[in-house]
């Protein structure tokens, strides 16, 4: 029995499990968007988590996490967004409750907490996370929230973020119901009528800025950036744009929805990760904003073929490098496993190995198209899932973030971070190149030779060296 062999997976996984282009002509669905199974590993974080991505970019806002000082480790340091301005952000503020706060109730503490922040920090608005300890308390943080917000003349917002409340995504449902309460507050006297929002954009390794120099370029105005490089003046007048476009979709959907019911404005599922993707994005909004604007269509195709003449000639020289080899790709959200498929395709690499934490039916059902015949498809894995496959498909480069990262360097395999944690654009045109720079480092480097798996491959090579 070989190591894959040796792993099982459990029973009531398997619903969660499927392979692309085998079985009955109409596969079932696969089982997902549900709460992890007991007994699985899951390699989702908590709810508050989940609320604390995609709200800690907003640079000018303080962000206090209610709760034990276990759960504030999750700070700036361990993440990639950059902010142009206010490093506010950076701080992991924390109420670090004790024994005895939980047994008396946390209130007083969240309340001086937030008076001597604000007095100290001056930020345009603060946040307030609700971790596990603060649900089981119940501690009214709505209340003091209101109050401080009445004595300091700043927006003080409570964060529904209980980290067993739920899923990652509903941590990021509470985000957005949390930010939704800026929205709709600012002038928007001034804004053209060519202007749009970016949604699910987190400014990871300045990839906003990148974004955002593509649409300047092209004439289209962004009123805001939610949350990357977010400024809460900006996200008070994010209801003035005409269309939004959400990159990260399991955790701006929601916010998108609420935009379009309240305030009429519709919005794109877009990626930024792929030259395809990227330039697809890019015509989507020329293609809106065409009646209004004739000539944007046209400078959307000369950024697009600028940019892409810059990579092409880089890029070919990893393709002959790269083709033929496989990869795995495990990460939070559907829309960015759909572009790296496509990534790699354009890199000449074939994915063996795809899920995501976050999600649907509709977009495993994509999944389950768009990769070649073979192709294992998970929703919600777990570690021993993961190394198992990686495993059985023999791959040789394994994407995904911070959890995944051991997985690969255990089994032998290149590694390339795709989450928060990186320090490296990997969105646009530019962070294409970056991309397959990185992926044909991990993936060729001699290191792998030197491991037990990859020994067994190579050995023949050795032994032929050996005889001539
Ligand atoms: S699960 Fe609960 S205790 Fe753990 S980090 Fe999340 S909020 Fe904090």
């Amino acid at each position: 029995m070989n190591a894959a062999q040796s792993i099982k997976i459990l029973p009531a996984r398997a619903a969660s499990i499927t392979v692309a282009g085998t079985g009955s002509a109409a596969p079932a669905p696969l089982a997902c968007d549900r709460n992890s199974l007991a007994g699985s590993v899951t390699q989702r974080a908590c709810a508050f988590c989940g609320s604390r991505v995609i709200l800690y970019p907003i640079a000018d806002a303080l962000h206090l996490v209610h709760g034990p000082i276990g759960c504030a480790a999750y700070t700036w340091d361990i993440r990639g967004a950059q902010s142009s301005g206010s490093q506010l952000f950076r701080n992991s503020f924390s109420t670090d409750l004790q024994e005895m706060d939980v047994i008396y109730g946390g209130e007083k503490k969240l309340g001086a907490a937030l008076r001597e922040l604000i007095a100290r920090h001056s930020p345009k608005a603060a946040f307030v996370y609700s971790t596990c300890i603060v649900g089981l308390i119940g501690d009214d943080v709505e209340a003091i929230c209101k109050e401080v917000s009445a004595a300091t003349g700043i927006p003080v917002i409570p964060v529904a973020s209980e980290g067993f409340k739920g899923t990652k995504k509903t941590g990021y449902r509470a985000a957005c119901d949390a930010v939704y309460r800026l929205i709709g507050t600012g002038d928007i006297g001034d804004l053209p009528p060519v202007s749009i929002n970016l949604l699910g954009d987190f400014n990871i390794a300045g990839e906003t800025w990148v974004i955002r120099d593509y649409f300047k370029r092209m004439g289209v105005h962004v009123v805001a950036t939610l949350t990357g490089d977010g400024r809460v003046d900006a996200i008070r007048r994010c209801h003035g744009a005409k269309l939004n476009l959400v990159q990260c979709s399991g955790s701006m959907t929601s916010l998108a929805k609420m935009l379009e019911k309240d305030h009429g404005i519709p919005f794109r599922r877009v990626s930024f990760f792929g030259i395809e993707d990227m330039s697809a994005a890019l015509y989507e909004v020329a293609a809106f904003f065409a009646p209004q604007d004739p000539g944007l269509p046209g400078r959307t195709q000369t950024v697009v073929r600028e940019e892409i003449e810059k990579l092409m000639p880089e890029l070919r020289r990893y393709r002959e490098k790269l083709a033929g080899k496989k990869a795995a790709i495990y990460v939070g959200g559907a829309f960015k496993a759909f572009s790296l498929v496509r990534a790699l395709r354009t890199l000449g690499m074939t994915t063996a190995l795809v899920g995501t934490q976050t999600g649907d039916k509709d977009d495993y059902e994509m999944l389950r198209q768009m990769c070649d015949p073979g192709t294992v498809i998970v929703d919600d894995s777990n570690p021993l899932e993961l190394a198992k496959f990686c495993l059985e498909k023999d791959v040789d480069l394994f994407i995904g973030g911070v959890k995944e990262r051991p997985i690969a360097y255990k089994l032998g395999i290149g590694f390339c971070d795709h989450n928060h944690e990186r320090k490296e654009a990997l969105a646009g045109y530019v962070g294409m190149l970056n991309f397959a720079r990185e992926v044909y480092a991990s993936v060729m480097s001699p290191v792998w030779q030197y491991t037990p798996r990859r020994a067994q491959r190579h050995a023949p090579r050795h032994h032929e060296e050996a005889a001539a």
